[in-house]
């Protein structure tokens, strides 16, 4: 069976430990820039930040958890305007909120 061999690579959000889930790659830096540089401000991995788009195009992934379900096209793909939604890293002023308790 090779139909999950594509979902062992880990998932590239911050802090996420996901590793069954079906993986997406980034939209293409070329044809969608401002697309991709969204995902890369959501995913919030100071690793990819600073590698080339290219790199992160061709061998990176983030995992289908972080979509909604509008988000998602037919089977596992996706819409060409989805960008991840769902437990991503918290934005630094939510984080500033829950220290506070
Ligand atoms: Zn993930």
């Amino acid at each position: 069976m090779l139909m999950f061999t594509f979902a062992k690579r880990t998932c590239d959000v911050r802090g996420c430990s996901d590793k069954s889930s079906p993986r997406h790659r980034f939209p293409n830096p070329h044809k969608n820039p401002e697309r991709y540089q969204k995902w890369l401000d959501l995913v919030d991995n100071p690793v990819l930040k600073s590698k080339d788009p290219d790199l992160v195009f061709r061998s990176h992934r983030i995992c289908h958890i972080h979509f909604k379900l509008e988000d998602r096209s037919t089977n596992w793909f996706l819409q060409k305007t989805a960008v991840p939604s769902l437990y991503l890293p918290q934005p630094k002023y939510l984080r500033n909120v829950c220290d506070k308790k």
